[in-house]
């Protein structure tokens, strides 16, 4: 392994691991273990960043020892940083929103910048043999080669950690990166992995082609079921992997109640939290070992940028960078810098588009040409009291069938004028599909009638754009539709 692996927030994260000097990070597979110090403000600026953890961007060589401003910003940056600032306080001291705009930013940056820079360099060049092999042992805080580790993308990584409260984290190119990084890593033949009928299509596809040819048994089962849920992960399983809310249904799983039926047979818990964000809930708070993203969906939330992250026990972690370093699916830095800057809003749009969904979703249940409304903020949801107790709010996306089928879907979606026919989510614009071209194109026709995933299924998700402006724009629209 080369590089300093992937980011680790051990020293911060209270009961876990001690806030303490020389804190041991466990070693992954062919490292020392490496030491943490606890930086000392009292020595110099530039002295502090080198005895600080990896994934850190250097300090100039040319920042003056003893600068008084520079030592400032390190305390300012240490005081809303991971490892807790000089009164003690550590990431769980702070909320989501202080957390989306300063977390990971914990050095002054490159010629003083106040935006992390794209470091959009393939390697990183020693003059010394000696740090160089010390750096890529995993001894010394640093940078070898970006495929394995670069300095945007680690300030990505912390901060997504910091948000889920996570030891560690590391990132991808793309959320399906990250799904088939996570199973491939944690399965292999003769292990059992136990999942839903109504994860992501793309998952769907690696339970049901990729993970059984390399001989993993996969058990879908209902995921309106816990009980079947539970029965099958009785049987024995290596990994339970969960999604909440599902993909397009809006369907919503017990997590504490999974987590510990998964943990009674020793398996690992990983649970896909695209939909609702840390935001909205942290599956590691609720029994998760592992929780991971499509960033490119609302941590991103700008549509421009392709991205995944897993985040979670360091030493699970700690694997399943190893696979990702080696399989190569590294997230660029470019990437990881739009996807920062989006984050710094993530809270806010989330927000916005939590009580935008509610309201259309309200709106749109009462809908003489809506047939029904797939919604967890609904109370007629069938497990509107799961959500209510494990989310802090239900999210941007809803879903709705529309009277008429999928002729109705042909006929209403290309006369909204505030959306995009587009197959993403999480936007600040709102984005429409059916299934058929987003989350299920994978599948046919068959297959989603199947998962009783209608034809005429809409999935909206809401931007956050003005909430009187979506209502009215959907009325125009359904207009159309005999009712
Ligand atoms: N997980 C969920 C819940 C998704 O909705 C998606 C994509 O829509 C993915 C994972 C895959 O993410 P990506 O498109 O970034 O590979």
């Amino acid at each position: 392994m080369s590089g300093s692996g992937p980011y680790w927030l051990v020293p911060g994260v209270p009961g876990k691991n001690p806030v303490s000097t020389n804190a041991q990070i466990p070693p992954m597979k062919g490292t020392k273990p490496m030491k943490i110090h606890q930086p000392d403000l009292s020595r110099s600026c530039h002295r502090l960043m080198l005895m600080t953890r990896p994934g850190q961007i250097k300090v100039p060589n040319r920042l003056d020892q003893g600068d008084s401003h520079s030592v400032r910003l390190c305390q300012r940056i240490l005081f809303v940083g991971s490892v807790g600032n000089s009164r003690g306080r550590t990431i769980m001291d702070y909320g989501d929103g202080t957390l989306s705009v300063w977390a990971g930013e914990q050095v002054p940056m490159w010629e003083r910048s106040t935006q992390v820079p794209i470091v959009q360099s393939v390697s990183f060049g020693y003059r010394d043999i000696d740090e160089w092999i010390s750096v890529a042992l995993g001894e010394t805080p640093g940078h070898i080669y970006s495929r394995n580790t670069n300095p945007t993308v680690a300030v990505f990584e912390q901060r997504i950690a910091a948000l889920e409260r996570a030891e560690a984290a590391t990132s991808f190119a793309t959320g399906m990166a990250a799904i088939s990084g996570t199973l491939h890593t944690l399965l292999g033949p003769g292990s059992r992995v136990v999942s839903v009928k109504d994860t992501y299509g793309g998952t769907t596809k690696l339970f049901l082609e990729f993970l059984p040819s390399i001989g993993v048994e996969v058990a879908l089962v209902d995921t309106d079921d816990h009980e079947a849920i539970e029965s099958s992960i009785a049987e024995g399983c290596d990994v339970l992997y969960l999604e909440t809310p599902t993909n397009p249904t809006l369907k919503i799983l017990d997590l504490e109640r999974l987590a510990a039926a998964g943990h009674a047979v020793g398996a690992i818990v990983v649970v896909d939290n695209t939909f609702a964000t840390p935001i909205n809930h942290r599956p590691l708070s609720l029994g998760a070992d592992l929780v991971l993203h499509s960033a490119t969906k609302f941590l991103g939330g700008h549509a421009d940028a392709l991205g995944g992250i897993v985040c979670g026990r360091s030493d699970l972690v700690g694997r399943i960078y190893h696979y990702r370093e080696i399989n190569g699916a590294t997230m660029d830095p470019f990437a990881a810098y739009l996807l920062l800057r989006s984050v710094k809003t993530l809270h806010l749009r989330v927000e916005r588009q939590n009580a935008s969904a509610l309201a259309i979703a309200r709106h749109l249940e009462g809908h003489p040409a809506i047939e029904a409304v797939f919604y967890p903020g609904l109370e007629s949801h069938p497990n509107h009291d799961v959500a209510a107790r494990q989310m802090k709010g239900f999210g941007g996306v809803l879903s709705f069938s529309i009277r008429g089928g999928f002729d109705a879907v042909r006929a209403v979606l290309p006369r909204l004028e505030l959306a995009h026919l587009a197959a993403n989510l999480g936007a600040v614009e709102t984005i429409v599909g059916p299934p058929a071209t987003t989350s299920h194109v994978e599948m046919s026709a068959k297959e989603r009638e199947e998962m009783g995933i209608p034809e005429s299924l809409v999935r909206y998700s809401t931007g956050i754009e003005d909430l009187a402006d979506l209502i009215a724009d959907l009325d125009q629209a359904l207009e159309v539709v005999d009712q």
